[in-house]
């Protein structure tokens, strides 16, 4: 079969299997992988078996991310639009650096930026990169405020270096995301000299706890706890900007939420892979102030030379990149935006379909199902995790374990555009029928 013939028929496969597959490989699948080859091999090998080999042992050992019955961690699927540009995309090969390498991509990425910024209720004025995840969109819209905070102080944190820097504060609420402090870190603002800001029953900031600053303070606010699902509430930006702080929203999935309205912050960092349901890897970051972005980030060389729009690799952490924003692009256009909205009303629905069945049968729902996020617990902890355990080994679906306010207690993500009302209810009976008997 010739090359393009062996892969579509690859994708078909896949494709067709999604259905009746298990949504996690079963371990005898995954011990195929110790068959592959451990040492580089010393002669070429031929594409066709390259592709047999990907087609008969690795797609069956993939986790099944685009099946509407997954729902670990926050997972979006890929929409056809989306998977199809990707794959195109990826043929083209383009560079994302510069509109000299790559005219098509930086065009698509402008117009994609634009949309997103319009549904995220964004100003159309601020500044948009495609990075590889939320965890480099927090660093991006922090590392502009960064740059804004010190200068104001009257320090050039990308001359000079941090090491006799001003400080200032940062505040974080106390259910900030992991990758937060990953990014404080990387960003020498430091993990621990936060400000913890204690949160509510849902894990949202408690505007009646915020602190007085007294100083122009980096406040990171956090759209969709990945637990609950909860917003920070938009007027902690009012109390944050009276003493002229930097606000950075972290809404890695709740920025899509119909009730997510930051308009007024400084900086926003979202997922396209998570709920705009667009391939791996795809994050995307904005910030108010041009000017802040590529105060931070820009580079000077010989060869670059710009009319005047700002260069993708002046307003992002990366040099090089591949198109990120054809596949974006792509999934936008083939929703509309009533199609987002949609997609998006449809999986909070899921949601409150899976607690209130499981509610109705017993099994205690932990948050308030707002979003599309839902904490599911029997009576003790063993019970439980015998009970997630169940359901993973069944192979229908799939949902994870998470802590919730020190109890256990299994976290079902609904995410994806693939999940229909019949996955909810297939998945519904599943979990009802592993619950243990004793
Ligand atoms: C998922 C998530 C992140 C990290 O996103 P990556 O895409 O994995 O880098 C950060 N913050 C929140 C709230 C998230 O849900």
């Amino acid at each position: 079969m010739p090359l393009h013939s062996c892969l579509l028929a690859a994708i078909d496969t896949y494709e067709r299997d999604r259905d009746t597959r298990r949504v996690f490989p079963t371990q005898d699948t995954l011990h195929q992988l110790n068959a592959l080859p451990q040492h580089l091999p010393t002669n070429p090998t031929d594409l066709t078996t390259i592709l047999d080999t990907l087609a008969t042992t690795i797609a069956p050992a993939t986790v099944l991310t685009t099946s509407g019955r997954y729902f670990g961690f926050v997972t979006g699927g890929s929409l056809p639009a989306a998977t199809a540009a990707n794959i195109l995309a990826t043929t083209w090969d383009q560079n994302a650096a510069l509109s000299l390498m790559s005219p098509a991509a930086t065009h698509l990425e402008t117009i994609a930026l634009n949309w997103i910024a319009q549904l995220l209720h964004i100003p159309a004025t601020a500044a948009g990169t495609f990075v590889t995840g939320a965890t480099m969109a927090n660093f991006t819209g922090m590392v502009a405020a960064r740059h804004k905070l010190l200068k104001d102080k009257g320090h050039n944190a990308e001359l000079d270096g941090l090491f006799n820097a001003p400080a200032f504060p940062v505040v974080v609420g106390d259910e900030v995301h992991a990758t937060v402090y990953k990014a404080l870190a990387m960003l020498g603002l430091g993990r621990n000299r936060v400000i913890k800001v204690p949160t509510n029953s849902q894990g949202a900031m408690d505007p009646a706890h915020f602190p007085t600053l007294g100083e122009p303070a980096l406040v990171c606010l956090q759209a969709g706890n990945v637990n609950t699902g909860a917003l920070d509430s938009p007027q902690l930006i009012d109390l944050a900007k009276q003493f002229n702080s930097w606000v950075h929203v972290d809404g890695a999935f709740g920025l899509w939420s119909p009730h997510a309205k930051y308009t007024h912050a400084d900086s926003w960092a979202t997922d396209g892979h998570k709920w705009l349901n667009v391939p791996y890897d795809s994050g995307i970051a904005f910030v108010k102030n041009p000017a802040d972005l590529t105060g931070a980030l820009a580079v000077t060389a010989s060869y670059l030379n710009s009319d005047g729009a700002i260069e993708p690799i002046q307003k992002s952490p990366d040099s090089s990149r591949r198109a990120r924003g054809i596949d974006a692009w792509a999934a936008l256009l083939s929703l509309g935006e009533q199609g987002v909205r949609d997609m998006i009303e449809t999986c909070c629905q899921h949601a409150r379909t899976f607690a209130s069945e499981l509610n109705n049968k017993g099994v205690h729902i932990l948050n308030e199902v707002n979003l599309n996020q839902v904490l599911a617990a029997l009576d003790t902890e063993e019970k439980t995790t015998q009970w997630i355990d169940a359901i993973q080994q069944e192979g229908t679906c799939w949902a994870g374990s998470t802590i919730w306010r020190g109890r256990r207690a299994m976290r079902i993500s609904v995410s994806s555009h693939a999940t229909t009302q019949i996955d909810v209810e297939r998945s519904i009976e599943v979990m009802l029928r592993s619950i243990p008997s004793s």
